[in-house]
């Protein structure tokens, strides 16, 4: 079915790759010296989505994601494969869902050289390319005892709008409007990562919930943290919907973020400041690095608050 979905929805010119979509495979050629960054993430209708979401907010979405582990890892997006299963060849449908892709693909400098189209369940499966100069990805075993621990945006609004879209929690539309983009229209804080390039000692991005991702950089890296729950960058519905214990599993816990998690010495707090500038993210320190392994989470008197890891089955009222 797929030669005239294809040509019609998916081929574009890719003015940075030898061949792009129309061939066997496509071709590439890598910037002499840099080292490539791959990844793949796949989206599955009913576990991921629903069949209610826009498609032009699902070409968004599936793509953001993707650049989202680039971000993590330093890298200049540079190409992407798109393997789409579809139940229908609807053209409407495809027409939104190839707008909100490309869109966010302009914004970042990345071109689609190929993929595969079958039919099937709704399901949509990217693989991203960036490249990074040798020695300087940001891995998540790098972080050191005594390094800060940061945070870009605010944390807790994407599992806010997901409990609110599945009927979990009440908000008054004004405030969930203040949500729901963080869960249908993430931004990749690729110029963050790009800028954290020989600044940052480690870092992931936020797709689990903050204490889940930030544990894998812990156990990589066999190391520990203490986090500053006042410190925590939210907005400010979460306190205004959430009682004391939800609001913590929701910050702590929520996934779908994409906010970068990194650690950074002490020494380049400076640097990190200069970094978040320039790529016009707000940064916030949210605590440290532990020689000995264990998170902890503490309040302003310095006692230990008990915390869930996954939160949002805690808004079901
Ligand atoms: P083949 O049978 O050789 O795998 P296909 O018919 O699957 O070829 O694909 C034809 C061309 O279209 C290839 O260049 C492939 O990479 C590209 N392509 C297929 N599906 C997509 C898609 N969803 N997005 C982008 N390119 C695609
Ligand atoms: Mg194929």
């Amino acid at each position: 079915m797929e030669f005239d979905l294809i040509a019609r929805h998916f081929t574009r010119a890719t003015p940075g790759a030898v061949l792009g979509v129309g061939d066997d495979c496509a071709l590439l050629a890598p910037t002499p010296g840099m080292q490539l960054a791959v990844s793949s993430d796949m989206l599955l209708e009913g576990r991921h989505f629903s069949p209610q979401d826009s498609p032009a907010g699902l070409g968004h979405k599936s793509l953001a994601v993707n650049l989202s582990d680039l971000a993590a890892m330093g890298a200049t997006p540079r190409w992407a494969t798109l393997a789409i299963a579809l139940p229908e060849a609807n053209d409407a449908w495809l027409t939104a869902f190839a707008r909100g892709f490309f869109r966010m693909a302009d914004q970042h400098g990345i071109e689609l050289v190929g993929g595969d189209t079958t039919r099937g369940p709704l399901t949509i499966s990217i693989t991203v390319m960036g490249e990074v100069p040798p020695g300087e990805a940001l891995r998540r075993d790098g972080a050191r005892p005594g390094d800060d621990v940061w945070v870009s945006g605010v944390i807790g609004s994407a599992a806010m709008a997901l409990a609110y879209r599945q009927g979990r929690l009440f908000m008054e539309q004004v405030d969930a409007a203040r949500v729901l983009p963080a869960l249908y229209l993430p931004t990749p804080r690729v110029a963050l990562g790009i800028a954290l390039r020989g600044v940052a000692s480690s870092a992931i991005d936020i797709s689990d919930g903050l204490l889940g991702d930030l544990g894998h950089i812990l156990q990589r890296s066999q190391r520990g943290a203490r986090l500053e729950f006042a410190a925590l960058p939210t907005l400010p519905v979460v306190q205004a919907y959430l009682h004391e214990k939800v609001a913590r599993d929701c910050v702590l816990a929520g996934g779908d973020d994409y906010e970068l998690c990194f650690t950074a010495p002490p020494g380049k707090h400076d640097a990190v400041r200069a970094a978040a500038g320039n790529a016009g993210v707000a940064v916030t320190r949210i605590g440290h690095i532990t020689a000995e392994p264990g998170l902890a989470v503490v309040a302003p008197d310095g006692q230990p608050l008990p915390f869930e890891r996954t939160g949002y089955d805690h808004f079901a009222a």
